[in-house]
């Protein structure tokens, strides 16, 4: 009887899980589970990019929950010491004398996904968080496919649709709080094009690859970052006064200019807007878009904000009504 209940109760938990059609919703899901079992104290999930032996190096980027936490990682030196170790599967450890438990996916996904809990549980339940893991992992997999971009690992388009949905309403829900406002950043590559014709298709796509390593590296953790498609990219930056999302928008920029590609030095130009709640979503995306343009007229290489092309456009009609 107790075991006919035990099978039931592992079917009705993989039904749960199954339900979920995103990797967002299945990973706060997976979380929420595991908080809720006796003795755990907390449960986070990272995204793993690039590995320690690479130019660009490891990136590790905790999966964003909230728009408005914090972005120090307690847990950023567990994570440095235990990566290079781990080999993939379950496993419990102890750190700085307190206990967790160590999830790591590295099959058949980019970027690598680690859930880390915090906490000891009783054996009963560690063999539900295995079986759960199970669960997670191959879901995993099947949801990439259909929300990355197998060659950078990053969110695609349709995946960036989504996502400036959820923040547009966040900050409709949080008008007049301390909640800092988000921007929509869209960067293009100046002249890819002449990369591909001078050193082929496959080299461009390894300049694609480190360009995207490259924004992981630069942008924290709370930002979302994408990739639009070719050689578009989008990054929703959150938390971030006018004066910070400049200066967030200029050190990529800078970064940029200042890495060497296999193909040998590059210029990004980008444009950018604030995400205003009562403008439709992709309304943003077709804003900072527009200043990308600018951008690209105005012999590319730089970073417009879609405010600013407004006003000269009205400086220039004053000026029409003088003459
Ligand atoms: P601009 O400065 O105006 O942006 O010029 P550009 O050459 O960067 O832009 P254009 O839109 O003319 O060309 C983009 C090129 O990107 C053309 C296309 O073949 C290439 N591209 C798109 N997707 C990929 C990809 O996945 N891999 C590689 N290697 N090239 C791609
Ligand atoms: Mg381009
Ligand atoms: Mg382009």
């Amino acid at each position: 009887m107790s075991e006919h209940l035990h099978i039931k109760q592992a079917f009705e938990l993989s039904a749960k899980f199954l339900a979920h059609k995103s990797y967002n919703s299945l990973t706060h899901a997976v979380l929420h589970y595991f908080c809720s079992l006796e003795g755990v104290e907390d449960a986070v999930s990272y995204e793993i990019f690039g590995d320690a032996k690479s130019d660009t190096g490891l990136s590790i980027r905790r999966f964003p929950i909230t728009l408005d936490e914090s972005f120090e990682d307690r847990n950023k030196d567990l994570m440095l010491k235990t990566l290079p170790k781990s080999k993939g599967g379950v496993a419990c450890m102890k750190f700085s004398g307190e206990d967790y438990i160590f999830l790591d996916i590295t099959k058949d996904v980019i970027p690598r996904r680690i859930i880390l809990i915090t906490g000891k549980v009783s054996s009963a339940d560690m063999v539900l968080i295995e079986g759960v893991f199970g669960i997670y992992e191959k879901q995993v997999a099947l949801l990439d496919a259909k929300e990355r971009d197998m060659l950078t690992g990053l969110p695609n388009r349709q995946t960036m649709e989504l996502s400036l949905n959820e923040v547009v309403s966040f900050h409709r829900g949080h008008k007049n709080t301390h909640i800092k406002p988000s921007w929509m950043v869209v960067l293009d590559i100046d002249h890819f094009k002449n990369i591909n014709d001078t050193f082929g298709h496959l080299y461009g796509d390894e300049v694609l690859l480190h360009f995207a390593e490259l924004m992981k590296k630069t942008f924290r953790y709370t930002d979302f970052l994408f990739r639009y498609g070719g050689e578009e990219f989008v990054v929703i930056l959150n938390n971030a006064d006018e004066e910070h999302a400049l200066a967030t928008i200029d050190r990529f920029h800078q970064a940029v200019q200042a890495y060497t590609f296999p193909s040998g030095k590059l210029t990004v130009s980008i444009g950018y807007t604030i995400v205003d709640p009562v403008t439709p979503p992709m309304l943003h995306f077709e804003q900072a878009d527009r200043a990308l343009y600018h951008a690209k007229n105005n012999g590319r290489n730089q970073i417009i904000h879609f405010r600013d092309i407004d006003s000269r456009i009205e400086v220039r009609d004053d000026d029409i009504e003088l003459f």
